[in-house]
């Protein structure tokens, strides 16, 4: 999976995701990716958020709805990507042997991410510049 969020020079936010759904797959299968909330949620007054890894952990949740509810409550774009992985696997009782990352950011244009394990790698491009995303924002 792709996923972006993106703020123009109005400060206006947009978000797009992408991807050919989990490896081997049942047929007809539909992942987090295409169900708004899931796989990608946007309200321009607050911010976005976007998802990859195990599609099913992050329907149940509604993760990246989640994740823009919780910084309309004033959470920062980092602290609702750690909140949003740690609520997945709280309702899993502690499971974690599957992937949940997240990517978000506010209008403020403060980014943050987080996964359950490291892998997932996240870039950000700002004035001209891309910075890679430090590998330290998984669960340790
Ligand atoms: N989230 C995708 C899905 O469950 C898979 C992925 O991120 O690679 O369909």
């Amino acid at each position: 999976t792709i996923g972006m969020v993106c703020m123009d020079g109005n400060g206006d936010i947009s978000g797009a995701c992408s991807t050919s759904g989990l490896s081997y797959k049942m047929k007809g299968r539909v992942g987090d990716s295409p169900i708004i909330g899931a796989g990608l949620f946007i309200d321009n007054e607050i911010g976005g958020a976007a998802a990859t890894g195990m599609g099913e952990e992050i329907m149940k949740s509604v993760g990246s709805f989640l994740i823009v509810e919780l910084m309309r409550n004033g959470m920062s774009p980092q602290k609702a990507c750690e909140e949003a992985v740690m609520r997945t696997i709280r309702k899993n009782s502690g499971y974690k042997d599957f992937q949940v990352a997240y990517i978000a950011m506010n209008k403020k244009g403060e980014t943050g991410s987080f996964c359950i394990h490291k892998g997932f790698s996240m870039m950000e491009y700002r004035e001209g510049t891309n910075r890679q995303i430090p590998s330290s924002y998984y669960l340790k």
